[in-house]
């Protein structure tokens, strides 16, 4: 398998395509900000629920109040959460409350910053008319109406609604699950202290991140030495849990390419991207679980992630997709033939500069950069200047 960019994610679309359909599942509504509503939702209740006031003043009847100053008896007091039987009687001002059922035969609210109390007697300076300060039952909603539609990403907004008509569960579309592997005879988890030849593992937590970053949850993340027997058990936990795995390291052309030697006899498709960084990659289908296998170096796997898994998982999410961004670069420079590059860039001023070298090491490096610029594969030189694309991390 020797492909471009566009080929290699034209198959992991098609093998990732059981994202875009998970089942729905039951959360409280508490937990569904950021999930996608998985069917629309109707309105169980008018709202407001309720003929209620919006200040705090007098209800009255807006014939009494046409010619003002005018002084009525005060009949009673209605405060939220008031069951609100009490008539109106007209010609008399009742006292009430934000929120507070409205008389029945009132029919304006008198704010209370235009009346003067004395005694048991109200005098209003302003007329209002009918309707004015009243909230009519179902004028926001009526029971039945389409509420919050299926497929919209539930924010703050759409939560506020749906608990304000008592919802206290909500059907979602299920997030994917992914487990993370990451490979390398020389890994060491933070906390242990490294002996000669060991570094920090550094893709397991920079995969998960990236993946809950980005709508999925994360189910597992493993670390397996160069050993087939170790990477095939921790692969068949993985499996039994996920609907997507992705691994790091081991894919390329060295002695101990253990993903590779595992995944290969299983129908894997290994082989050479035309990019940098992230040329080694590998594509497998196992029990109905794509398996994506990004190469090790900490650079190419955070690039593989953004390339070929980050716009598929913000799609199956619901996330708003990445747009590309064109802007002018601040030096001249020369690109290798053949092979799209991803290079660390930073976007200042509307400018975008390059943060670090080629190195697919420099994990460093990459964390000064707020963009990937993507030059094409034939590209080979670029002047100062010039517009590049750029994506943004
Ligand atoms: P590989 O793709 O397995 O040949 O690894 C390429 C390079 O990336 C080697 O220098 C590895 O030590 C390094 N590497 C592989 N996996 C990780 C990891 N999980 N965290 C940090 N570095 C890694
Ligand atoms: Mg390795």
């Amino acid at each position: 398998m020797a492909s471009s960019v566009a080929e290699h994610r034209h198959a992991v679309t098609h093998m990732l395509r059981a994202l875009d359909a998970l089942p729905a599942e039951t959360v409280p509504l508490r937990d569904a900000r950021g999930r996608l509503l998985a069917a629309d939702l109707l309105s169980p209740l008018d709202l407001p629920l309720f003929r209620n006031s919006q200040m705090d003043g007098f209800a009255v009847d807006a014939g009494s109040v046409e010619s003002t100053p005018v002084t009525l008896s005060i009949a009673g007091t209605v405060a939220a959460g008031d069951a609100g039987s009490t008539a109106h009687v007209a010609g008399t001002a009742v006292r009430i409350m934000t929120g507070a059922p409205i008389p029945d035969g009132a029919d304006a609210i008198v704010p209370v910053e235009d009346t003067t109390v004395a005694d048991d007697r109200v005098t209003i300076d302003r007329g209002r008319t009918v309707g004015e300060f009243v909230r009519e039952a179902g004028s926001d909603v009526v029971a039945g109406e389409l509420l919050v539609a299926a497929g919209t990403l539930l924010a703050a907004r759409h939560i506020a609604v749906l608990a304000a008509v008592g919802v206290e569960t909500v059907s979602v579309r299920r997030r994917p699950r992914a487990a993370v592997i990451t490979t390398g005879a020389e890994l060491v988890p933070a906390g242990q202290p490294l002996s000669p030849g060991q570094i920090y593992d550094s893709n397991g937590i920079a995969l998960a991140t990236s993946l809950e970053a980005n709508g999925a949850e994360v189910v597992s993340v493993a670390r397996s030495s160069d050993d087939v027997t170790q990477f095939r058990r921790l692969l068949d936990d993985a499996l039994a849990n996920a609907d997507l795995v992705i691994t790091s390291g081991g894919v390329s052309m060295g002695d101990f390419e253990v993903v590779k030697e595992t995944l290969q006899p299983l129908g894997g498709q290994f082989g050479h991207v035309g990019m940098q960084p992230g040329g080694p990659q590998g594509l497998t289908m196992v029990n109905d679980v794509p398996v994506l296998s990004f190469p090790g170096n900490p650079v190419s796997t955070l690039v593989s992630f953004e390339v070929f898994a980050r716009p598929l998982l913000r799609k199956a999410a619901g996330l708003p997709a990445v747009v590309a961004a064109d802007l002018p670069i601040t030096r001249d420079l020369t690109s290798v033939p053949n092979r799209r590059q991803f290079l660390r860039g930073r976007v200042r001023d509307g400018q975008v500069d390059i943060v670090s070298g080629p190195g697919s090491h420099l994990v460093a490096g990459m964390a000064l950069a707020d963009v990937l610029i993507d030059l094409s594969a034939e590209t080979t030189t670029v002047s100062a200047g010039t517009h590049v694309q750029v994506w943004a991390l």
